[in-house]
């Protein structure tokens, strides 16, 4: 058993008493999103009810997982902490680093061996700090929570954005960065502003070629990329409780591509039975016994218009197929409209490769329906034109798929089964183009379809949409093809038409597995070893940051006045250097490479004030850094938006940067900056933006006083020696003027737990 029945056990016991203290403090019927939240705001129930979409709460998680990529700096940040053991049951799950390239065994073969420090020392540190390892090859996070970990009504982080998935479980799930994993694991709360909430009506039944996949293909064409943003999505009513408990987790998947800060199901017959047949029927019982507080309330339900913030409602029995894309997963074509679509907008019609599968879409039930289509044009003649690749989320999928003969057919129509890892969904894919410049057509049953996301070809079309629909397309080679009405030909040129495919959910003989892939964390891990080779350029330990000194904010030189649109990508950026995610010092070659210089319209282009030359910003940072000089990033409007990865942060704190001014922060980012250390300041005036000039000298005046909701001043020193003045803001709260004054939060929390144990 890898999951964590004591935990859970004890949760249900006063989960209900929870929600009952809630009804007190929330004076109207309760959406399951007010129940599970209310139940897990730190330390105890709330006075009054939280305003949505303002106010900033903290919650205890029940729970992390974080991927192999994003969970190094994550594991490096807690090793600061001082603790000897997470606060919370936690895993650590190694699929984002391996290729795809010709097929699963020497994928994962090469994969071991080029990614071995990185697995070594997530291994290690696992076992340490009694985290859960998942070897490279036990599968997908998402998926792998799933089937092992996600129980309806708890509530989880993970440092990945697609870790709503785990929604279709009953759990609210929600992704994170590195340093918000870092907080819960040491023990400490998790801030969240207190969603908005939409609720999702399904009325009616699937039918036909039309799957779970489609309803959120629905939905994103419907509220677009940004229509969740800063909202949970609520789906309920008796089309929600038709749909297996895997296809409930597709949606939640596809939650993160309307930016919805994470999306949940109710707990009902589905759940408990995905919850039986994955080996928890100790949780379904559990769940059982407070079913009612597991879903809204019925009044929530039959007026949801009185209830959340917005309504939708979708019969199921009306939907098509969707095809969504390209470049966008909030392009949603009905099937029906699709062909004319392509045609009109020339995208290429033939269809190069047809990929299932990943962490959205590889159930049981969606590997069984879309083989029901792939034997259709084996048994019937019809040669497959596309590429076709097969994903399995969890090594305990692909076992069970693979024992009860799927995986065959899928290899008889020419598939290629693929690593249980993101592989292509990530950009992990060495694909074999003949020409990269031609433009060209892909379609997944993935999540993302951004330009490059998945080869990193420019000229690729991506599509998304359900397994069973990728495979008919890939069997006719041609994004014009519609299985629901249009006919194939087979080796004897006779016209064949596609039957609807046929799934089942759960299997019949019950999942099976060998070897999971899973480590158990030791029990001591005091004298356990983390490896980290000190050569290494992929891993480097943390040293702790410096605490704040006088004169840490006099005489800085200007980094860089960036200029409109600055995200975590501008400032860190991503591709090549994912490589370098557990390492400070490389990854910090990337800092703001990405970022428009104001004074020459240019990246990575910066004047190094101490030579008068240009060159690119981290080296002349660096020659900053070696004079013992500190200096200051200037920058517009949101600045740091985007992923939350705590690397845009880190960098310029490691690489001795001193402050950020800005006309104004993502959220995010500037709570980053404040745990690192880092001063994040606002312009009082936001004109005072066009007083800072190339040659600027800049002192800092009013921390040595440091207060809340007290500003502080800067002044500027021109190259002609005249001078400017002006008041900027910052949010610090008591707490975050000590982590800024200690250097950073990890130096805050090692103390406090130094001073615990003594
Ligand atoms: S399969 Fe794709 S969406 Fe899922 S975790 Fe991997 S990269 Fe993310």
């Amino acid at each position: 058993m890898v999951f964590d029945l004591d935990m859970i056990t004890k949760f249900y016991s006063c989960y209900s008493q929870k929600v009952a203290a809630t009804r007190k403090v929330v004076n109207h019927p309760l959406t399951l999103t007010e129940k599970i939240l209310y139940a897990h705001l730190w330390r105890g129930n709330a006075d009054a009810a939280f305003e949505r979409g303002k106010d900033y709460v903290d919650f205890a998680p029940d729970r992390v997982a974080m991927q192999d990529a994003t969970a190094q700096m994550a594991l490096l940040q807690f090793m600061q902490s001082g603790r000897i053991k997470v606060s919370v049951p936690s895993t650590v799950h190694c699929d984002h680093l391996i290729q795809a390239e010709v097929g699963a065994t020497p994928d994962l073969t090469r994969a071991k061996s080029q990614n071995k420090e990185v697995y070594d020392f997530l291994a290690s540190v696992s076992d340490k700090y009694g985290i859960g390892f998942w070897k490279p090859g036990a599968g997908i996070i998402h998926q792998v929570v799933l089937e092992n970990y996600a129980f309806p009504g708890g509530m989880m982080i993970g440092t990945d954005s697609h870790t709503v998935n785990a929604g279709g479980l009953g759990i609210i799930a929600i992704g994170v960065g590195g340093a918000d994993a870092c907080d819960v694991m040491a023990g400490l709360p998790w801030e969240l502003k207190f969603p908005k909430l939409i609720g999702i009506k399904l009325t009616g039944k699937l039918k036909g070629w039309t799957s779970a996949k489609d309803i959120i293909l629905k939905v994103a064409g419907i509220l677009t990329v940004k229509g969740g943003t800063g909202a949970i999505v609520e789906y309920f009513g008796e089309g929600a409780t038709s749909l297996s408990c895997t296809g409930k987790g597709t949606i939640c998947n596809m939650g993160a591509e309307i930016g919805a800060t994470t999306s949940i199901f109710g707990y009902d017959q589905k759940m408990a039975a995905y919850l039986k047949g994955t080996g928890r029927a100790e949780v379904a019982a559990l769940a059982d016994k407070v079913h009612e507080d597991l879903t809204g309330d019925n009044e929530v339900y039959e007026n949801p218009e009185k209830y959340f913030d917005q309504v939708i409602e979708i019969n199921l029995s009306e939907l098509e197929p969707h095809i969504n894309g390209p470049f966008t997963p909030d392009l949603a074509w009905p099937i029906s409209k699709f062909a004319e679509a392509v045609k009109k907008n020339n995208w290429p019609e033939e269809l190069e490769v047809g990929l299932i599968g990943s962490c959205t879409n590889s159930s049981y039930e969606d590997i069984t329906r879309a083989a029901s289509v792939a034997q259709q044009a084996t048994e019937n003649g019809i040669k497959t034109k596309s590429e076709f690749t097969i994903t399995p989320g969890s090594e305990q999928v692909r076992f069970t798929v693979a024992r009860d003969g799927y995986l065959d057919i899928f290899e008889k129509m020419g598939g290629v089964v693929l690593a249980n890892a993101c592989g292509p969904c990530i950009g992990q894919w060495a694909r074999h183009s003949k020409d990269p410049n031609k433009k060209n057509s892909i379609l997944t049953s993935y999540n993302r379809n951004f330009a490059k996301r998945n080869d990193g070809n420019a000229n690729t079309h991506a599509f998304v949409a359900s397994p069973e629909i990728t495979t008919a397309l890939a069997i006719a080679g041609s994004l014009t093809f519609n299985p629901l009405t249009d006919y194939l030909a087979n080796d004897k040129g006779e016209k064949v038409k596609l039957k609807e495919p046929q799934g089942i959910e759960m299997p019949v003989k019950g999942f099976a597995v060998d070897d999971a892939g899973f480590q158990a964390p030791a029990e001591d891990g005091s004298k356990i070893e983390v490896i980290v080779s000190p050569t290494s350029d992929r891993l480097q330990l943390l040293e702790p940051f410096p605490a704040w000194t006088e004169n840490d904010l006099k005489n800085l030189k200007l980094l860089i006045k960036a200029k409109g649109k600055c995200t975590t990508d501008h400032i860190s950026m991503a591709g090549p250097w994912l490589k370098y995610r557990g390492h400070l010092d490389n990854i910090s070659n990337n800092l703001l490479i990405g970022a428009i210089n104001f004074f020459n319209e240019k990246t990575n282009l910066v004047k190094n004030q101490l030579t008068g030359n240009y060159g690119p910003l981290p080296e002349t940072q660096r020659a900053y850094k070696a004079a013992g000089i500190g200096s200051v990033i200037v920058a517009d409007e949101n600045y740091g938006e985007g992923s939350s990865r705590e690397h845009a942060a880190m960098e310029p704190r490691h690489l001795g940067v001193k402050a950020v001014i800005v006309k104004s922060f993502a959220r995010i980012h500037e709570t980053n900056l404040k745990k690192q250390g880092l001063l994040g300041i606002t312009f009082a005036d936001k004109k005072d933006y066009d007083k800072v000039l190339e040659d600027d000298v800049i002192d800092i005046y009013g921390v040595d006083d440091f207060k809340v909701d007290s500003p502080l001043r800067v002044h500027l020193t021109h190259k002609d020696k005249t001078t400017d003045s002006f008041f900027v803001n910052h949010t610090y709260n008591e707490q975050q003027i000590e982590w800024y004054k200690a250097g950073g939060a990890l130096n805050i929390i090692r103390r406090e737990f130094e001073e615990s144990k003594n």
